[in-house]
C-alpha cells in the first residue's frame, strides 16, 4: 500500500531498528519505547487488523511471535514478563492501520505501562453470559457463508 508507514518500513523506504526479518514478517523497535525494547511484529503483507487474517496468514505472523519475544526478554536480565497486545480499530487504541503486534517488555508494576482490567462480572448472570455465548457462536461459521 503506497501511503502506509509500515509497508514503507517493510520496503526500507523509512528506517526502522529492524530486530529481525524474514519472508513473512519484520520485527523493528516501537519508536515510542513505552518499555525499553518495546518491539512491534508487522506481516510484510498489508492487512489493516485482525479481521482481515487468512487461517494461513495468520499461522505464519502469529507462529514467529515466541521466537522474537524470547530473544527480546533474553536481551535484558531485568525483563521479567512481557505484554503482547495486538490493537484492532481506532476505539481499541490502533493508531497505524497495518497489522502490528505489541511485544512489551515489563520491569516492574512501577514501569511504564498500564493495563486495566475491570471486573464487571457481578452485573452480568446466566442469562446474560448465555446470550453474548449464543450470539458469538451464531457467527462463527460467517467466513464460510
Ligand atoms: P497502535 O497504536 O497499536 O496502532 O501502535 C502503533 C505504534 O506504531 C505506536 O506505538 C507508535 O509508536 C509506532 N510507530 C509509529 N511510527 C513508527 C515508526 N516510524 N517506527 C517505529 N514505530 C512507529
Ligand atoms: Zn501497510
Amino acid at each position: 500500500m503506497t501511503d502506509c508507514i509500515f509497508c514503507k518500513i517493510v520496503s526500507g523506504e523509512i528506517p526502522s531498528y529492524t530486530v529481525y526479518e524474514d519472508d513473512v514478517v519484520k520485527a523493528f523497535l516501537d519508536i515510542s519505547q513505552g518499555t525499553p525494547g518495546h518491539t512491534l511484529v508487522v506481516p510484510k503483507k498489508h492487512v489493516p487488523d485482525l479481521f482481515a487474517y487468512d487461517e494461513k496468514l495468520a499461522a505464519e505472523v502469529f507462529s514467529r511471535l515466541p521466537k522474537i519475544a524470547r530473544a527480546v526478554k533474553a536481551s535484558n536480565p531485568a525483563i521479567k514478563g512481557m505484554n503482547v497486545i495486538n490493537n484492532n480499530g481506532k476505539v481499541a487504541y490502533q493508531s497505524v492501520f497495518h497489522s502490528h503486534i505489541h511485544l512489551i517488555p515489563r520491569y516492574s508494576d512501577q514501569d511504564d505501562f498500564k493495563m486495566i482490567f475491570k471486573d464487571n462480572s457481578g452485573k452480568y448472570d446466566e442469562a446474560k453470559y448465555k446470550q453474548i455465548q449464543q450470539s458469538i457462536i451464531d457467527h462463527m461459521d460467517d467466513d464460510n457463508d
